[in-house]
């Protein structure tokens, strides 16, 4: 998922708050670890799953769509039991009317809270063997409000920022937790299933959703069936359904960067052209991601709709992505930052799958760090085009990338210095109030994500880091993962240790905050032109304890000399000071500290050389 501008501000007014309020006040006693009245965890663990569900037909009929948002459905879910016979079947269901349970024509006994579907079956389904349960319900009105969850059925609206005005509109939000708000599920991303999407409603709109389209039959009513089919396994979350009135223009063919992959943009009545133009770099990014990822993209087509009163920027729903609103008044190559991240979901978040949302940010991570993968490899095209060689094109493309990551940075350490273990939510924690927090918290898996994957980049070079990424992708296809099989494939492919590495900067809360002083002992006495000794101290002062042991780092010290010339000193530290010197010729200009990025780290220089421009500044890019 994109965060929309809603939840960018909630984000920024937290930081800025420079506290996790909004989390931390909504348990008793302020502690989301636990509550101090009775002593009881309040950490988040999935139940556990009794069936592996393998395929779901879901049937949606809208006998007026058009004016009333309300639909008979039913849901006929495939299933294997994991472990054990079973005779039970646990299902998430959030407060729709459940008309009936059967299994081959048989009602079942079952008993329904309003968010917990719990069936009887007639006897225990032994191991290896497949049973299909039949729930027949209906959506009614309240179940389809407008507010981005679930179903939202959006009533006509004449407001000209939106697509299909004059008619209703339907989407669905699966993420993180409200598939089981128009499906029964188990609600977890950990669940993988093919699903099919039988949908009725009347002829002249639109229905999409996952996989590829099988049928579109007009009925005896005069109302259209369509039929979805997603053959390849996805988690419920994922199940998208959109229904409008859309121009319709497919920006793949085959005269594309990626020809044979059809990449319909369903987008506001009459604005065909525009969207075209906006959406016009999707196969370029699909073949370049291809490439880089050494993974076909992986499913039947990649369809992006754009859709009214979306609750975030855009989500990556399985070969469907949905769109906020505002997609359809952007620039040509304005949202290039949102395609690409929902695009790089398709691979990392559809394809790989976190396991529950303790580790979302291995996905949202490689979203956002996919943004600066673009940028990167947008401006090596640019120069390329530009008629420069690649050594030219190259430090383009570095540069580009840098500043992208820049943004990542800034805000993972002002997010970060604010907290600290063992109360606050790490980068993966299972420690939240409701999931939808998960996503804002301060260590927050998409700025601080891209900068784990960077750092890894960084610190293990291009070539192990996409081999094992490469690895990763492979070993992990349609299944569900957490922060260790990330780890551990690098830790294959490289032969490094990387406990300590996704100890401090994965496990733990926190980051580290840096007074560095600069010190310059000419050679000989007077002589400030001439050779001399440079010594870099580098103090932690974040907060240091138990919880919070000082951390490992390699600080790159970049000191330019006044003649352009540069040169690196590498500070290693794990203690709260530590040192650097060098005998240089003469004294630099200026030292900027970590000018790429191997840390998030929240440096000042407390004592500078004499010229005042020393510092961290953003121009640290334009160096190599
Ligand atoms: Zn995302």
């Amino acid at each position: 998922m994109h965060l929309g501008i809603r939840q960018t501000i909630a984000v920024a007014v937290l930081l800025a708050c420079g506290s996790h309020l909004p989390l931390a006040t909504a348990q008793s006693g302020g502690s989301l670890r636990f509550d101090e009245e009775t002593g009881r965890d309040l950490s988040n663990y999935l139940p556990h799953r009794d069936f592996d569900h393998t395929h779901m037909v879901l049937e949606l009929d809208f006998p007026d769509f058009e004016h009333e948002a309300r639909a008979t459905a039913r849901c006929s879910l495939t299933m294997t039991p994991i472990g054990t016979p079973r005779d039970t079947v646990r299902l998430d269901a959030t407060a729709y009317p459940i008309h009936s349970v059967t299994l081959g024509g048989r009602e079942l006994r079952y008993v329904y809270d309003g968010e917990e579907l719990l069936i009887t079956l007639p006897r225990a389904v032994p191991l290896g063997n497949s049973i299909t349960v039949v729930i027949d319900y209906e959506l009614a009105p309240e179940h389809m409000v407008p507010n981005g969850k679930a179903l939202s059925w959006s009533p006509p609206t004449r407001r000209p920022s939106d697509p299909g005005e004059e008619v209703p509109m339907l989407h669905s939000q699966g993420q993180p937790d409200d598939a089981s708000g128009w499906f029964p599920c188990y609600d977890h991303p950990l669940e993988r299933l093919a699903t099919e999407l039988i949908v009725t409603a009347h002829d002249g709109f639109e229905v999409v959703s996952n996989g590829e389209l099988l049928s579109r039959e007009v009925q005896p009513d005069g109302r259209v069936r369509w039929h979805w089919d997603q053959k390849l396994p996805h988690a419920p979350y994922l199940v998208s359904l959109v229904i409008g009135k859309f121009d319709v223009v497919d920006v793949g063919g085959p005269a594309t960067a990626r020809p044979g992959l059809t990449m319909p943009v369903y987008g506001p009545v009459g604005l065909g052209d525009r969207m075209r133009d906006v959406f016009a770099n999707t196969p370029d990014m699909v073949a370049h991601f291809e490439k880089l990822f050494d993974e076909p993209y992986p499913w039947a087509k990649y369809s992006q709709a754009i859709v009214r009163d979306f609750a975030a920027g855009a989500m990556e729903n399985t070969s469907a992505t949905t769109f906020f609103p505002f997609a359809s008044a952007a620039e040509p190559g304005s949202i290039d930052n949102i395609i690409v991240h929902e695009l790089v979901h398709q691979w990392f978040g559809d394809l790989v799958t976190n396991k529950n949302w303790s580790h979302l940010w291995i996905q949202e991570g490689w979203a956002t760090f996919g943004e600066a993968l673009w940028e990167e490899e947008a401006a090596r095209q640019d120069a390329i085009n530009a008629g420069k060689d690649d050594t030219e094109a190259a430090a383009a493309a570095r540069r580009a990338y840098i500043r992208q990551m820049r943004g990542n940075f800034r805000s993972s350490a002002m997010g970060g210095t604010r907290t600290s273990a063992p109360e606050d939510p790490a980068l993966a924690s299972n420690l939240w109030n409701t999931p939808d927090l998960n996503f804002m918290k301060p260590n927050n898996p998409y700025a601080r994500g891209a900068c784990v994957l960077h750092m890894l980049r960084e610190r293990l070079g291009d070539e192990v880091f996409w081999r094992g990424m490469r690895l990763y992708l492979d070993r992990y296809k349609f299944d569900a993962v957490e922060s260790n099989d990330l780890r551990n494939v690098l830790e294959e492919v490289s032969g490094e240790s990387l406990e300590r590495f996704f100890d401090q900067w994965v496990y733990r809360a926190g980051a580290p905050k840096a007074d560095v002083e600069l010190d310059w002992q000419p050679a000989f006495e007077d002589d400030d032109d001439g050779p001399g000794t440079l010594t870099i101290t580098l103090r932690q002062v974040q907060t240091i304890n138990a919880d919070n042991p000082a951390y490992a780092m390699v600080v790159p010290m970049y000191c330019r000399f006044d003649n352009g010339s540069g040169e690196y000193l590498y500070l290693v530290t794990e203690e709260r000071e530590a040192s650097v010197s060098a005998r240089l010729d003469r004294a630099p200009d200026e030292v900027r500290v970590d000018p790429y990025y191997w840390n998030i780290l929240e440096a000042r220089i407390t004592r500078d050389l004499d010229d005042p421009e020393s510092g961290n500044e953003e121009e640290a890019v334009e160096f190599e």
